[in-house]
Formats: C-alpha cells, structure tokens, sequence
C-alpha cells in the first residue's frame, strides 16, 4: 500500500499551523501596517519607463552594487554589509537558516512578529517565548536571562518598534546586552522610519548585531516587496550564501533606487502618519472601556471592554478592516489598526465608539 508523501514532510513542519490571512470585503484597510498613500504616479511612470525598456529576457544584476550603494547612503552603514531581500522576510529567512538548526534556540519576546518563530520552527529549532510586561513593554531582565543563560541559544530576536504592541527596545539596554555575548542579535526596525529609533549606530562596535529594515511600510512598496539587512561585510558573506540568487527582481531594484533618490516626497505623508498615530490615541482612550497602548509605530494595539471578534466585525460592518490579534499570547482583548489618513481615522474613530455602544 502506497503511503502519502505528506508522511515524508518533517515533523517540525507538520505540527505547525500555516501563517494565513483571511480575505475580507472592506472599504478602509487598517490591517497590515501598510502607508495609506501610494508612491506618486510621476514616480510610478518613470519606473515603469525604465521597466518598458529593459529586456525582460535577461537576469538581474547578480550583485546590485548600486541599490547597496543608496541604502548604505540612507541608512548610514557601510555597502559591503548590506543584504537585500525579497522583503525582509527573505532576509529573516536566510539568517535563521544559517544560525539555526536541530537543537538550536531562538529568544522571541511574546508576543512579536510570527514569522521568526515560524521559520526557527520549520529549521527544528527551539522556540523560546519570553512574555513581554503586562503593560507591553519588553522584559529586558528576562531576555537577557534567556538568552544569556543558555549556550544553546543562538539568536536573539527584537522587533523594536515590536508588533503588534508598538512598543521600543531601550537603547541602552540593547548595548549593554551586545557588550555582554558574541551570539546573534537581530534588531527589526520595521518601523524606523516611524520611531526615528535605531541601533544603526550600534553596528560599528557589535559584529554580532543584525539590523533588518523594509520598505513595505514607510516607503509605500508593500506590493513589490523589498528589505534589507545591515550587518558585517562578514557576516554579509555568510548570509549571502543561504539567499537565493537573483532574490532581487529588476524592476524592485530600480524602484527601491527611485524611491531613496525620491524620499523626501514620502516623509510629508509619514510625518502625518505619526502626527495622526498621536491624535488619534488619546482619542481612543477617552472611549468607554478603551485601553490603547502607546506606540512608536504606525498601528495602535488597543483592548475594549467588548469581546474582540465583536468589535473586529462592528468595524467590518462599517466597512473598517483592522486585525484581530486576540489569538496572539497575552493579546486575549486586543485587536490592532494601522493609522491611516486624517479622514480614515476619523471614520474608525467614530465606528469603534458606534461598536460600543
Ligand atoms: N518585520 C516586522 C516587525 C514586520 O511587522 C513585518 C511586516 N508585517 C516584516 C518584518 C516583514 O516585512 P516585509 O514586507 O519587508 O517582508
């Protein structure tokens, strides 16, 4: 009797559920930390001049020298210790790929973005969960410990702004732990240009510091997906190898170049988006039975007195899509939205407080 292949898959992969989004009907979408504002059409159009030109038949740059060259000018650290990926996930990907395997463990706070405890898991490592404090900021003691204490432990992973709670890793406390360990420490600064926060300046002292970056939020470049990585040139090395060739498509190489060249025309929008994120969360918490949590990204993590999915689908009901986060450890009354524009919060703003009551 044959046996289905499926028996043949690891069983690390197996036990795990798969990391999904439900499609919904909507009319606002405050779910996924997007920019509500799109990259200007005379942009758009000279990209896709470029791209009309460019034969299609030939491969990318097998190195993009250039595009490092305009991340290491925007970012600040040196261009032979930059990666870039097919978002940043590819670049999470590749560094858990080659920190980790059977035996191995990875330190998460909990909650944090799901896709480092899913990747360290199809790799057979252990996850280790260190909860955050109950008012959402990072155990720093308790991170430390965990990962500090055990020899196993091989990466060390902070999201700073952390999502879903918007919430910074102290500086000081981020230098103090990389003085104290040669292990990996990987900061995720998602959504730096957002906090104005970053462990950049940190690289030069601490080869063992990894600083991933996107631009699918402030940068507006979601749909073509494109991140970076910033670490030692060699360190970049060893990742390089576990990257796949050519992750980088010609037309996203091109426009992320268009987009640094053009990044003053994106800040008025980002500077808005967090001139709105800071009206918008005393709002919130004036609300009957509305706890909304400081953040420094452009999302607000926030509980009611209602029961969450209630809430999700008020909001639905209304056309306003926001994420239910209720399921993620610690977030039982918690649901999340990305701050969008002037108009669209005020319309969530008015939904949350109809969904009330
Ligand atoms: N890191 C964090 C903390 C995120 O929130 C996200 C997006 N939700 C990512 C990385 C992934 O970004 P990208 O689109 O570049 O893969």
């Amino acid at each position: 009797m044959k046996k289905s292949v499926i028996e043949n898959v690891k069983n690390s992969v197996r036990e795990l559920s798969a990391y999904t989004l439900k499609d919904y009907e909507y009319d606002l979408k405050m779910n996924q930390n997007e920019n509500p504002y799109d990259v200007p059409a005379d942009i758009k159009k000279e990209i896709l001049e470029y791209a009309l030109e460019r034969s299609w038949s030939r491969y990318p740059t097998f190195i993009p020298f250039a595009l490092h060259d305009k991340l290491a000018e925007y970012s600040g650290w040196r261009a032979d210790g930059i990666l870039a990926g097919n978002g940043s996930n590819e670049i999470i990907q590749a560094l858990m790929a080659i920190f980790l395997g059977p035996g191995d463990k990875i330190v998460l706070p909990s909650p944090t973005f799901t896709v480092y405890g899913l990747v360290a898991r199809v790799l057979e490592a252990e996850v280790v969960n260190v909860p955050l404090n109950p008012d959402m900021s990072f155990d720093c003691d308790a991170l430390e410990e965990a990962f500090l204490g055990d020899e196993k432990a091989k990466v060390l992973v902070i999201c700073s702004p952390n999502n879903p709670t918007g919430t910074l890793y102290p500086l000081d406390r981020l230098e103090a732990l990389l003085q104290k360990t040669d292990r990996a420490v990987v900061v995720d600064e998602a959504y730096y240009e957002f906090s104005k926060v970053s462990a950049v300046d940190m690289l030069e002292r601490y080869d063992n510091l990894v600083v991933l970056r996107t631009f699918s939020k402030a940068f507006s470049f979601a749909a073509m997906r494109f991140g970076y990585g910033l670490m030692s040139p060699e360190l970049a090395t060893e990742v390089g190898k576990a990257k796949l060739p050519y992750n980088i498509d010609f037309f996203s190489e091109a426009a992320a170049m268009k987009l640094i060249d053009n990044r003053d025309r994106l800040q008025a929008g980002i500077d808005e988006l967090i001139e709105e994120r800071d009206r918008i969360l005393p709002l919130m918490n004036v609300l009957d039975g509305v706890k909304a949590y400081p953040s420094r990204a452009n999302f607000i993590l926030f509980e009611t007195k209602r029961p969450p999915a209630e809430i999700f689908d008020a909001l639905l009901a209304d056309g306003i899509l926001v994420r239910n986060v209720s399921s993620y450890p610690m977030l039982g009354k918690a649901l999340r939205v990305s701050v969008s524009t002037p108009s669209d919060n005020d319309r969530f703003l008015a939904s949350l407080k109809k969904a009330l009551g």
